[in-house]
């Protein structure tokens, strides 16, 4: 019987509790990938939430990622003693929400830009992504927008983010692309975009637009294969820019109605070219809504909704979809809102606040 050195003993046991520890480790590695990957699986499963906030003709698009991370479109007006801000907070706190991460600055205008400083002194935002300084200089109210963001910004409590046509904005479980910013839009396609688009031959060459509008801070956001595409008041002739003679953007299930359905903006090209399921306008009583760019819509190849968060008084009963998908009617104004449940499959659901009716669209 031979027998094991005092030295080599020692040395198995160090050896074995070495390898103890290092399998003990491994199955911490792997439980622990396993809890994060069920985790992920999980949220998943939950939805991308929009909600479209009537803010009577302005914007105001509240996005929440399923880990509650938090990105608004645009503030609404100014004035109103807080009307949209107030707006838009009570939509936040239905959505659980007690701060807002980011908020997204489309351009300077009074219906964009104007709510920011009421907002901010509702609910605590933590970061502002724009496009950059504002061009418009000879119209008092972009002016007045413009002077009121700057005083925010020099307060040192928010952080800025100037971004550029190609930057992805730092939110996490939303892939959102800048497609257009400052006046630029993107110069290479998107991912699985790049074909020709035959609607480019529907629309006309477009007048150059020398406003705020033309710069809007434009996004194309991926949810798994879920797609949303919001232009913010992005002009036609950048449209063709984005669009002709090559689709740079491919397809979006979900089109955020640029302008707010004004005639100078959803060319055949942009709306026919990214064929969405559904357009989702964010129009007023009397602002947008215009019935030429209703009719480009309803005529879009493959769309199956207009939602509208106001029955358009312009429209008339041509030029309106049925009441069912219309958030406020003709009448008393009760701010209700749409909002849209987006799953990584594809499959979506938009909620009408006023009927509180649920339609659902699944995977195509
Ligand atoms: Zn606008």
């Amino acid at each position: 019987m031979s027998r094991t050195p005092h030295s080599a003993r020692k040395f198995s046991s160090a050896l074995r509790t070495h390898l103890a520890r290092t399998l003990g480790a491994i199955l911490i590695t792997l439980f622990g990938t396993c809890a994060a990957i069920s985790a992920n699986a999980a949220d998943d499963e939950k939805p991308l939430r929009v909600y479209f906030i009537d803010v009577e003709g302005g914007q105001a698009t509240l996005f929440v990622t399923p880990d509650g991370q938090t990105l608004l479109i645009d503030t609404g007006w100014p004035d109103n003693d807080g009307r949209d801000a107030d707006r838009i907070v009570a939509v936040a706190k239905k959505a659980g929400l007690s701060r807002i991460n980011y908020v997204l600055i489309t351009h300077y205008h009074s219906d964009h830009v104007g709510g920011l400083p009421q907002l901010v002194a509702r609910i605590p935002v933590d970061t502002f992504i724009d496009h950059g300084d504002n061009r418009e200089i000879g119209e008092a109210s972009t002016l007045q927008s413009w002077k009121a963001y700057q005083e925010l910004l020099v307060t040192n409590k928010f952080k800025r983010i100037t971004v550029k046509p190609g930057d992805i904005l730092p939110i996490l479980r939303m892939h959102a692309t800048v497609v257009s910013s400052d006046g630029a839009v993107i110069q290479a396609p998107l991912p699985g975009a790049g074909d020709p688009n035959p609607a480019c031959k529907q629309s006309a060459t477009q007048p150059i637009d020398q406003t705020e509008n033309a710069r809007s801070l434009g996004i194309f956001i991926t949810f798994g294969n879920l797609k949303i595409l919001d232009l913010g008041d992005l002009t036609s002739d950048k449209e063709m820019q984005l669009m002709c003679p090559m689709n740079k953007l491919g397809k979006a299930a979900i089109y955020i109605v640029s302008h707010h359905g004004s005639p100078n903006s959803g060319s055949p090209a942009l709306v026919h070219g990214v064929e969405p399921r559904v357009a989702v306008m964010d129009n007023s009583a009397k602002k947008g809504g215009s019935p030429s760019a209703w009719e480009i819509i309803k005529h879009s190849p493959h769309l199956e909704d207009i939602w509208q968060l106001h029955f358009s008084i312009e429209g008339g009963k041509d030029h309106n979809a049925p009441e069912e998908y219309i958030a406020n009617p003709d009448g008393p104004d009760a701010a209700n809102y749409l909002l849209l449940n987006g799953n990584s499959d594809g499959s979506f659901s938009i909620f009408n606040s006023r009927t509180q009716k649920t339609k659902h669209y699944s995977t195509r």
